[in-house]
């Protein structure tokens, strides 16, 4: 049975997702954006609110909620403010692979922590040398003792210099890539770990992205997720579930760029008439509301596939290509309808413009997710036609 409706407690979440971002992000999304800093007052509130931390299973004292429902407030969310979006939601991406591969202890030890009060985590792959071939970390982990010893560095990592820990990805061997992948839980205030000053970037300006660098950080070996070796599983697994929510995120910046172009085309007159009324314009605002549409009914299939299936990646593959796309496309054609104005600050769309390309790079780029959707359907779909048909020399049917 197919039913696109929210349930009542899901309008209830829209509604109050809506309500903070119109009241506490929107408002403040341009200093946060000139100024570069972090939006830590925000981030408090919204953990207060009770829209943050979203998925932790209420045994380790949070609200046990699927991904669809945190997408759903991740994208009012990201139509107020992108950048403070994803510092936010940093927090669902950086305990996944806790939740993923974690102990009865780790729970316990950083899920719950988390619950009550508002801590940050962050998620550790990319690394300066490599972002989309995870395989190829070169940050080296090596078993000592009771420890494993962690050397290299980390870049581009949301929340970095704020986040009480890390989920860390590194190698036992590098040779070996993805065989030899660990996942590890590492705090903060570990001797021998520190981070670098936040980057400055052209959109995305309310999160901060930085780097982390181990130098004989001494890990103990119960913070290890898994097995060894497993870490390049949890990393897929991971992304997998957190793909859909980055869909999620571009819904809401393109449903913002087309609603800042309605409005606008209601008031503005060209050749005396209001630009609303040219058919041209028209089609645009048709293309965008399609494509938000669309990114939606993607990121929610997405999400309930991994809320109820074993393997999401596929469906998350496309929503998070596809959405991301087509914010991309909306932002540009949101700025076109506000002609020069959309050029500068006057109006938000020269800000949505800079934060949607992020979309397109950050948890597996758009041609990343086109590769594992290519390989999918060489070597994991299945057609729908058992054999070829006979095609040449066909004849008139006898029956
Ligand atoms: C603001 C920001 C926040 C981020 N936050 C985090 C975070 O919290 N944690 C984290 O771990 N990482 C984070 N990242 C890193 C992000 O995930 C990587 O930047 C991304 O995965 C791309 O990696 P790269 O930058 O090394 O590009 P590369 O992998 O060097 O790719 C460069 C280009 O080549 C293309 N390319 C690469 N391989 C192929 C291929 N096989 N076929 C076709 N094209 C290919 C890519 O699509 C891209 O267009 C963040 C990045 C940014 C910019």
């Amino acid at each position: 049975m197919i039913d696109f409706s929210y349930t009542k407690e899901q309008v209830e979440l829209q509604k109050k997702a809506r309500a903070f971002a119109q009241e506490y992000m929107l408002p403040y999304a341009s200093y946060y954006d000139k100024t570069g800093e972090f939006p830590m007052p925000i981030i408090k509130k919204a953990w207060e609110t009770g829209l943050m931390n979203l998925s932790i299973p209420k045994e380790y004292g949070g609200l046990g909620r699927g991904l669809v429902d945190a997408c759903i407030i991740v994208e009012e969310f990201a139509a107020g403010c992108a950048g403070m979006t994803t510092s936010i939601f940093a927090n669902q991406l950086g305990p996944e692979p806790i939740m993923i591969a974690g102990t009865h202890e780790q729970k316990e030890k950083y899920l719950r922590p988390l619950t009550e009060s508002p801590k940050l985590v962050s998620f550790a792959c990319s690394e300066p040398g490599m972002g989309s071939d995870v395989a190829g970390i070169k940050t080296t982990v090596s078993k000592e003792g009771d420890e494993y010893v962690l050397n290299g560095s980390k870049f581009w990592i949301t929340n970095a210099p704020y986040a009480d820990y890390y989920t860390v990805f590194a190698s036992l061997d590098s040779s070996k890539r993805h065989k030899a992948l660990c996942a590890f839980i590492v705090d903060a205030d570990t001797p021998g770990v520190r981070t670098g000053r936040p980057v400055e970037k052209m959109g995305h300006r309310a999160s901060a992205t930085a780097s982390i660098i181990f130098r004989d950080a001494k890990i103990p070996v119960e913070n290890i997720l898994g097995k060894e070796g497993e870490g390049f599983k949890i990393a897929m697994k991971t992304f997998s579930l957190t793909r859909p929510a980055i869909a999620a995120f571009a819904t809401g910046l393109a449903r913002s760029a087309m609603e800042y172009a309605r409005e606008y085309s209601m008031k503005r007159e060209a050749f005396d008439s209001k630009l609303r009324d040219f058919e041209v314009i028209q089609f645009k605002l048709a293309e965008m509301y399609m494509k938000v549409e669309t990114s939606r009914l993607l990121y929610l299939k997405a999400a309930w596939a991994a809320d109820t299936t074993p393997d999401a990646t596929i469906p998350a593959s496309i929503a998070k290509a596809f959405a991301t796309d087509a914010a991309m496309e909306c932002a540009s054609e949101s700025l076109q309808i506000h002609g020069g104005y959309g050029y500068i600050d006057q109006y938000p769309v020269e800000k949505l413009f800079r934060d949607a390309k992020l979309y397109q790079i950050y948890e597996g780029t758009s041609e990343v997710q086109r590769l594992i959707l290519g390989r999918y359907v060489l070597d994991g779909y299945k057609p729908a036609r058992e054999s070829p048909p006979r095609w040449v020399g066909q004849k008139a049917p006898d029956f």
